[in-house]
């Protein structure tokens, strides 16, 4: 049976980025020997770090005063690497759930953090809007799209303080303006590569507001002097991301992509709006392009665990919901093809019949 993955990370890569990596992994680039035996240090895998970042710069369309490097650890380790090198006194954190809280947790180990805004009073789902960002900050600190709740900063923030944001659920799915961002980061496993691999894009005044010293691997300055080499870098993520990009620009770019998304989300929304079984459970103007949310309808509850099995039945993987939201969650990943959309809508279409 054909199997539709709406996983929510790692998450669905594109077939031709697959066979690549496969074969690479057998012959890497013709050098006759694998891509998990290679030094990393040979001409051959430096171009591949190199295209990866420029392609990245690319389809970004990063600004020159900008750095890409790539690291292992996960967003998980910059929630305290960002604080570690940037939090002198006082930053401003939007709290929009686990991620926020996680990274405030960590923030807090370094300096005083100010929740400056929070949607927790309804269960995360919306985005804050509206408040006060004080001149005397650090940095302002968010999460641009929410991977549990379902909910993505559909306007790039205007900020008097520097702009750290975790991209890691909706990096490369819509333009976005980087001049806009101080760093931008992620984990490179939801939209563009497998796990292991973490994107760092530091804007170059930066540099010179590391607040204290670090531990080498710590510090941003030794991942940007070193070119993501200071030690081994996520040799194969690295190479599959590098194969994602490439993929994306052949598909005619971030625009493309972007439209795409917008399609596929718009596709599922409406399906969501327009069935009576379903309902959504984040706040329309705040609903994620990726991950979409939903549950059964009132009165439907007990339909769940039927839709579940009648969705697997049909192909669907990966739509069940975070245990913190419930109900349904469709992550619908740039290499999440509008097909399968398609299908998942058809299946919610029969499954209301079945009910009527
Ligand atoms: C998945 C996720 C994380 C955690 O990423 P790791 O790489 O597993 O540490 C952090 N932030 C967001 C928005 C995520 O979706």
């Amino acid at each position: 049976m054909k199997k539709y993955n709406f996983n929510a990370g790692p998450s669905v890569l594109p077939d031709v980025v697959l066979e690549a990596a496969a074969k690479a992994i057998i012959d890497f680039d013709g050098t006759g020997l694998s891509l998990l035996s290679i030094s990393h240090r040979t001409p051959e895998f430096e171009a591949v770090l190199n295209e990866a970042q420029s392609l990245f710069k690319e389809l970004l369309n990063i600004p020159d005063n900008y750095s890409v490097y790539f690291v292992g650890g996960g967003a998980s380790t910059q929630f305290f690497h960002m604080p570690a090198n940037f939090l002198g006194t006082k930053a401003g954190y939007v709290n929009t759930g686990v991620w926020t809280k996680k990274a405030i947790k960590e923030a807090k180990r370094y300096g005083e953090v100010k929740v400056l805004a929070s949607s927790e009073d309804k269960n995360f789902t919306y985005i804050p809007k509206g408040f006060d960002i004080p001149a005397d900050l650090d940095y302002l600190y968010i999460c641009a799209n929410n991977t549990i709740y379902g909910t993505e900063y559909k306007a790039d923030i205007n900020s008097p303080v520097p702009v750290i944001a975790d991209m890691s659920s909706n990096i490369l799915s819509r333009p976005i303006d980087v001049t806009k961002y101080a760093v931008i980061y992620g984990g490179a496993q939801k939209n563009l590569a497998p796990a292991g691999v973490t994107f760092v894009i530091v804007r170059d005044d930066m540099r010179e507001k590391v607040v204290r010293e670090l531990p080498i691997m710590m510090n941003v300055n030794t991942h940007i002097e070193n070119n993501s080499m200071c030690n081994t870098p996520p040799v194969f993520p690295i190479y599959v991301l590098r194969e994602t990009l490439k993929w994306m620009k052949a598909e005619g770019g971030l625009q493309v992509i972007y439209e795409r998304n917008q399609k596929k989300a718009a596709m599922l929304y409406d399906e969501i709006d327009r069935n009576s079984l379903f309902k959504g459970t984040a706040e329309k103007e705040d609903r994620s392009a990726m991950n979409i949310c939903f549950v059964m309808s009132e009165g439907n509850e007990s339909l769940a665990d039927e839709f579940m099995a009648f969705a697997k039945d049909r192909g669907m993987v990966g739509i069940k919901g975070h245990r913190l939201v419930g109900g349904f969650r469709a992550s619908c990943y740039n290499a999440c093809p509008v097909e399968a959309v398609e299908a998942l809508v058809e299946c919610m279409q029969e499954f209301e019949k079945l009910h009527k």
